[in-house]
């Protein structure tokens, strides 16, 4: 998988690739067809999330085409195959085949990774380092409310305190933790839920002296866990797994960053606006439910967009994508609603030729789905 991400990384890795390659026994005849896979992918369907090449979790997409891959080099008939989740073209489906009997020659198997056993393995290092960071991140850590105010309409700022949130990190910003309220009484809501119930929120800000974790949770209506943060108050307990993910910057060089996102977003992206050093221009366009969300922020942003979401999703999109149509060697961040945020991919790399690996775009909820997961946020 780290040998796709990098082959989707850029021209750069192409002569990388080969010799990567060559050291699985695939010729450089063969590789063309693993090269030209990962080129077409990031043509036909530019929504397809591929991670940094050193991301210790895949994405979906890259699972499933992992599947799709080993299914090929086994020989399994295409009706059995499955998709990668989109409808894909028939140039796409016959490398995915060609790539498989290259895989099959060269006698590559894509199992799954096994356990490791071995701490002790010099070897194994590095992957022993992100096992444990995974184990880390599934860890229950007891905590209790410490405050509950408004931030701004629409949103509440919790703090949740305890020793065991030591060893917690905001660095680098974005970072998330993933909370599961106690429910109790007089929460009703558990008894319709399986447990335990949690969600993900972004870290805000983490006092590792006095061990507390700030998160700004939007409230919208009737979601499980922001109606029980909405209404928690100081002594209220829950757990908090985490913390995983975060801004992993911005390569290249770029005139501007552009950050979009919703009121889920507006904490990561304040977040990453206070790291962003000063060289770099940054325009944010944040759509909220309700305009008395509008808050001052961002001290770093050249300008703050502030929008009315519509039921469609098209307005935020068309004005991130007429700003980028003037300014393209840009870098763009968005989280928001998943849908909205496949939307804006698609025009912005389909449409306007924005480079792809410049475009991260992160589906934080999906409208109709509870505990919506895009695994391009691990
Ligand atoms: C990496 C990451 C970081 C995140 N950081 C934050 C954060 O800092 N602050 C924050 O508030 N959220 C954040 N979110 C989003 C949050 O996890 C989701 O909104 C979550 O679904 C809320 O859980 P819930 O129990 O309220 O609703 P769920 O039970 O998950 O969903 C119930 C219903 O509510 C809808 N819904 C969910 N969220 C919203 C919304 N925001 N607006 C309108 N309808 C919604 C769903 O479509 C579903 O129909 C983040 C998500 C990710 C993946």
């Amino acid at each position: 998988m780290t040998l796709l991400r990098g082959l989707a990384a850029g021209p750069g890795w192409r002569s990388q690739a080969v010799h990567e390659l060559a050291g699985l026994g695939i010729n450089a005849e063969a590789s063309f067809p693993l090269l030209r896979l990962m080129e077409t992918i990031r043509q036909v369907a530019p929504e397809f999330q591929v991670l940094s090449p050193h991301a210790p979790l895949v994405s979906v997409d890259e699972l499933n085409l992992m599947t799709m891959l080993r299914r090929a080099a086994l020989r399994v008939a295409p009706e059995q195959r499955g998709d990668l989740g989109f409808s894909m073209p028939v140039a796409l489906a016959d490398l995915v085949a060609l790539c498989g009997d290259v895989l099959r020659h060269s006698q590559v198997s894509l199992g799954t990774r096994p356990l490791l056993a071995a701490t002790s393995d010099l070897g194994v290092q590095m992957e022993t380092e992100d096992m444990q960071q995974i184990t880390d991140a599934r860890t229950m850590r007891p905590t209790t409310v410490v405050s509950n105010e408004e931030l701004t309409y629409g949103i509440r700022r919790i703090r949740l305190a305890g020793p065991a949130l030591a060893g917690l990190s905001d660095d680098p910003p974005a970072k998330w933790v993933k909370v599961f309220p106690n429910f109790g009484e007089p929460f009703t809501e558990k008894a319709k839920y399986s447990n335990p119930v949690g969600r993900v929120y972004t870290i805000r800000h983490f006092d590792s002296e006095a061990t507390v974790l700030t998160i700004d949770v939007a409230i919208y209506g009737p979601g499980a866990v922001s109606s029980w943060l909405e209404r928690c108050k100081p002594g209220d307990r829950c757990d908090v797994a985490g913390s995983r993910g975060g801004f992993e910057g911005i390569s290249g060089s770029v005139d501007c960053a552009v950050f979009v996102g919703d009121e889920t977003a507006l904490p990561a992206i304040e977040s990453i606006l206070e790291e962003l050093s000063g060289y770099i221009g940054a325009r944010v366009f944040i759509e909220t439910a309700d305009e008395r969300t509008v808050h001052e922020m961002a001290r770093r942003a050249e300008s703050v967009k502030w929008l009315r979401r519509r039921a469609t999703a098209e307005m935020l999109t068309n004005e991130v994508a007429a700003w980028c149509s003037h300014n393209r060697n840009v870098f763009v961040w968005a989280a928001g609603e998943a849908t909205r945020m496949r939307m804006l991919r698609r025009t912005l790399v389909s449409q306007l030729g924005i480079e792809a690996a410049r475009v991260h775009t992160v589906g934080y909820w999906k409208e109709g789905a509870a505990d919506h997961r895009d695994a391009a946020a691990g």
